[in-house]
């Protein structure tokens, strides 16, 4: 099987294995990944991550030109938006998952750190998450809000929306995307119950240990 064939089976495999765990649901969440010649490929929209088509992938050449398959995604420009200012990024996927989304809506998270420190695992896949404001779907200023953070974050989260995670490839992307809807799970889990999150001195040992990127 060929490099591409084989990250089409890929992308289409996780992104049923989320969907069956119902971390996205309906026809929600989009993936997208580097191809060997710089292009992309990327979910078609109105899919379901459930049963996304590895033959019908909306393929990108270099130059951003669609060149095969479905109508890309529409939230497109996020996806543009990583690639364009992380030049590591091979894979990016946003998903509508229920405990993210949840803990977005809550008063007292901090914008530019939205997760709490629960657990080392966060923070090394994720770095900061940047908390974004409510856009309109499909609004490309979401987009241009993911440029004005300069590359400096690899995990945001869509107020109101859902996470959007880039990865130096799609198993990275979905491995994060995942341990981000985890920890706001554990987070709406002790609310309230007073956790004992990792102390600072803790949250930096992890940072210098495993080299994580954390945009002070
Ligand atoms: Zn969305």
């Amino acid at each position: 099987m060929s490099a591409e064939a084989e990250l089409r089976e890929q992308i289409c495999l996780l992104a049923r294995s989320m969907f069956d765990r119902g971390l996205t649901g309906g026809s929600t969440g989009n993936i997208s990944a580097r191809t060997d010649d710089g292009g992309l490929l990327v979910s078609p929209t109105g899919t379901s991550f459930g049963r996304l088509d590895p033959a019908r992938l909306s393929r990108f050449d270099a130059a951003g030109r669609l060149i095969d398959g479905d109508a890309p995604t529409k939230e497109m420009p996020l996806h543009t938006a990583f690639y364009d200012t992380r030049s590591a990024a091979g894979a990016v996927v946003h998903l509508h998952a229920c405990h993210s989304v949840a803990l977005s809506l809550l008063p007292d998270v901090d914008p530019d750190n939205f997760l709490p420190p629960l657990t080392p695992y966060g923070i090394m896949k994720l770095g900061k998450v940047k908390l974004l404001p409510f856009f309109l779907p499909g609004d490309p200023a979401m987009g241009d809000a993911v440029r004005g953070l300069s590359g400096k974050r690899s995990a945001v989260m869509l107020a109101n929306h859902g996470p959007v995670v880039a990865g130096k490839d799609v198993e990275a992307a979905c491995n994060a995307i995942e341990e981000l809807e985890d920890t706001a799970r554990l987070a709406l889990l002790t609310r309230g119950a007073t956790p004992r999150a990792l102390t600072d001195a803790e949250v930096r040992a992890v940072v210098t240990k495993f080299d994580v990127e954390w945009d002070d």
